[in-house]
């Protein structure tokens, strides 16, 4: 007899649920997980792996459980004042948001958030026992500081999750909502800025608010302008008290040596691993014209992927790029479906299979 899940006896909470799914398939052109489609440049990818190779030597002792070094790197990266102390890291920025969560929510505690918006908040909110809220977007997907605060006022939640540029949809949060949600709440306040390396440079971040705000948590990743998604590296900078919080929940040695070593060496190649985001950037660009001129409305987007309606069956079309070795997202909003900037190249195999597609009516 083969046993299943319902046979187990797992957490009530977590029986019926789904866990994260987007599909991983072998397609030519994978555009469906909002990766960076720009590999490496190869003198970088040297200085990591020599980096890395270095690292190996010591792999018989646990590495440096404060990753002091990366944090150093991190936060000159960012600038806005902040230093070493008011950084942390962990494997990816899906890890960061678990540990907050696991810190200042759990049972009993609930985080508010924003959907349509990245699918693991209120996956990671399951995971932890911390109930989910929902709270509703205003026209074309933006939250207004009335909107943020009426939502909070409503349900008072121990956390408020936004994510800006946001997920799916590339919408911009204005730093206005975020002050106003600070001061709507005695909970945590989490920016996740996973694409703002992607926005205009005049957008400016929510780091410039954390100075005064020790509520306030500012998540970001390599994964995306770093094209380090398959290294796991996510940050995010806070006041100093946070990271004192998260060594609470945090297992001791999170991040590997090796995960150090990469990271510090990508981040001393920061103007080269950047380059490419001015390219993804006119990618994302071409589509937000292209895709209008095939006949779909897309939404303004501030990240690298776009998302776009008008699409009669999306299931249908989702197959259809399929049949044609590309990848995109479904992410079962009416009407819709999501793609990421490629390079070049790919985003011009996308929209040519996307203008065959619509001539044939599907
Ligand atoms: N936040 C958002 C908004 C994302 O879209 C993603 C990845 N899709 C992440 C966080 C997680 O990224 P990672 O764990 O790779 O840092």
């Amino acid at each position: 007899m083969v046993t299943s899940l319902d046979d187990l006896p797992i957490r009530d909470d977590l029986r019926g649920l789904t866990p994260y799914g987007a599909p991983q398939k072998h397609v030519r052109i994978r555009l469906n997980v909002n990766e960076n489609t720009h590999p490496i440049p190869d003198d970088v990818a040297r200085g990591i792996v020599d980096a890395v190779a270095d690292a190996i030597r010591t792999v018989n002792r646990y590495p440096d459980r404060e990753f002091t070094l990366l944090r150093e790197s991190l936060a000159s990266y960012l600038g806005h004042g902040l230093g070493a102390d008011n950084i942390w890291a962990a494997n990816g920025s899906n890890e960061v948001l678990q540990q907050i969560l696991q810190a200042f929510g759990g049972p009993g505690r609930s985080v508010l958030g924003f959907p349509p918006t990245y699918s693991m908040h209120s996956i990671i909110a399951a995971g932890t026992g911390t109930a989910w809220l929902r709270g509703e977007r205003d026209e074309e997907f933006g939250i207004s500081p009335e909107t943020a605060v009426r939502w909070i006022e409503e349900t008072g939640p121990d956390i408020v999750f936004f994510c800006s540029p946001n997920n799916p949809t590339g919408t911009p949060l204005h730093l206005d909502t975020i002050t106003a949600a600070y001061d709507a709440t005695d909970g945590i306040v989490v920016v996740d800025e996973a694409y703002a390396e992607f926005a205009p440079a005049e957008l400016p971040t929510a780091l410039s608010l954390l100075a005064g705000r020790p509520r306030l948590i500012v998540s970001r990743t390599m994964s995306k302008a770093f094209a380090f998604a398959g290294a796991r590296v996510g940050y995010l900078a806070a006041d100093p008290a946070i990271a004192d919080a998260l060594r609470l929940v945090r297992l001791p040695y999170h991040l590997s040596a090796l995960t150090q070593a990469a990271a510090i060496a990508a981040l001393a190649h920061t103007p080269q691993m950047l380059a490419m985001v001015d390219d993804i950037k006119s990618q994302r660009d071409r589509l937000l014209v292209e895709l209008p001129k095939l006949g779909y409305q897309v939404h303004d987007s501030w990240a690298n992927f776009v998302l776009f309606g008008g699409v009669r069956d999306p299931h249908a079309v989702f197959e259809a790029l399929l049949d044609d070795d590309i990848i995109i997202r479904d992410l079962s909003i009416p009407g819709h479906l999501r793609v990421t900037a490629g390079t070049e190249e790919e985003t011009t195999a996308f929209l040519e299979a996307m203008a065959r597609i619509t001539a044939r009516g599907t």
